[in-house]
């Protein structure tokens, strides 16, 4: 049973406030990590937003006020301290379900992330409805959790996994991906942004022609929902997943979209409280949408941080957001071409705020280290994509990765300490 309930404090702070113009200086207010010290007296300048983005109080104090004055198990309790928590878990339900665009709550499930999505579908849809001979297809772009998940189904059902080669500017080759096509393909799992090189792949024109051969689709939207509006019904994605802690909200919670009739079809993934109608010893019922997907306790903190992280994207704008974005990252292109020696990966026509790179003769971690004595933070390594990097012939890159929470002197700031690294280093 669930009762209604009046905004949370922080909530009603915030949805007073108009959408304004993008007042960035404001905005970066709203960022305590942003005025963090490292090193002594070196603010730090973050650019590390693929691996995880800051957040805003906003989102701190919600959680903060959860566990205050809400903190309670959901859906079992008929007290009202479970009745608000349940009320606000299932409303931050409602919240991604506007975020993306979905027809219906029934059609969210929430996870603990990207990885643990697509880990479900795989197991549950994918273990249940493949067989030999039957075909996956990824891409050579994808992060290491639309890969390995794919590897183990295969293993277990004889599918074969079949990978849509890329070019050196890290583009799809949509020619390949027209060949590997067939009535064998029957998933086709791929990234919409990616991670290690900001390529922002064509998705509807992947998800049509997959449609159009009968295959199933799931797109990994790790990287893009942080970045970009995404409307799942007008991509007519088949799976849809995002992480929490991408975009603004907590760590160990994200959501699994997936049509209505798909999830009904297919089997639970773990079974155990909450996802069960009824259970005796001889047999067991499952629960309605989406709670068949969702054995245990959820992360309920979690799922209301990302409804208040949800909320707060929505007050900035996607417009806003992807227009401060692109001039940093035109404005970062054009800074880092003028280095003597340096290489970026990922230089698609469509491209997202990543800046993956390499200098001659220097290794990236020792870029990375040095960068972070001047109090910017990077990422050094192979980004999870590790196929990436062999397609360049390189073990690791460097990446810087932007928000539209960063400014123009941040973009200066790491420029300078990257110049000041190779002086060093050569
Ligand atoms: N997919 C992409 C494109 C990513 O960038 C990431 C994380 O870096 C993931 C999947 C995995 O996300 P998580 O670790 O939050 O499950």
């Amino acid at each position: 049973m669930t009762v209604a309930h009046d905004l949370q404090p922080e909530e009603k702070k915030q949805a007073i406030v108009v959408p304004g113009p993008f007042d960035i200086e404001r905005i970066r207010a709203d960022f305590p990590t942003l005025h963090e010290k490292v090193h002594g007296d070196k603010t730090v300048v973050y650019l590390d937003n693929a691996a995880t983005s800051q957040k805003p109080r906003i989102v701190i104090d919600t959680l903060n006020h959860y566990y205050t004055h809400d903190n309670s198990n959901v859906h079992r309790g008929v007290h009202s301290l479970s009745q608000r928590a349940t009320f606000a878990y299932e409303r931050a339900r409602g919240k991604v379900k506007n975020f993306l665009g979905a027809e219906s709550e029934k059609e969210i499930i929430f996870t603990r992330g990207t990885t643990e999505a697509i880990n479900i579908v795989a197991q549950s849809y994918g273990r249940t409805f493949l067989r030999e001979g039957d075909e996956i297809l990824i891409s050579e772009m994808e992060h290491h959790a639309n890969i390995v998940p794919w590897q183990m189904v295969r293993n277990q059902t004889g599918a074969k996994l079949r990978v849509i080669p890329m070019n050196d500017r890290g583009e799809l080759l949509m020619e390949d991906f027209y060949k590997l096509l067939t009535k064998r393909t029957k998933i086709v799992s791929f990234v919409h942004v990616s991670n290690a090189l900001g390529t922002i792949n064509p998705a509807k024109e992947i998800i049509d022609a997959a449609h159009g051969v009968g295959a199933v689709v799931l797109v990994d939207g790790a990287q893009a929902v942080p970045h970009t509006r995404v409307d799942v019904r007008e991509l007519d994605a088949d799976f849809y997943t995002f992480s929490a802690h991408k975009v603004l909200g907590p760590t160990g919670i994200g959501a699994l979209y997936g049509k209505r009739d798909l999830l009904e079809r297919t089997p639970p993934w773990q079974g155990g409280g909450d996802m069960i109608d009824r259970v005796t010893f001889e047999e067991t019922t499952y629960n309605d949408l989406p709670h068949k997907f969702e054995a245990g306790t959820p992360h309920i903190a979690g799922a209301i941080g990302l409804g208040a992280a949800i909320d707060y994207m929505h007050r900035i704008g996607f417009e806003n957001v992807e227009q401060q974005e692109a001039n940093l990252l035109l404005y970062g292109t054009e800074r880092l071409s003028e280095i003597e020696g340096l290489r970026i990966y990922g230089t698609a026509a469509d491209k997202a705020g990543v800046l993956s790179f390499n200098v001659d003769g220097i290794h990236p971690h020792d870029l990375g280290s040095i960068m972070d004595m001047e109090g910017i933070a990077t990422r050094v390594g192979h980004h999870c994509a590790q196929p990436v990097m062999q397609h360049f012939g390189i073990p690791a890159t460097c990446r810087a990765s932007l928000a539209f929470y960063n400014n123009t002197e941040d973009m200066d700031l790491f420029v300078q300490a990257l110049y000041k690294a190779i002086r060093m280093l050569k």
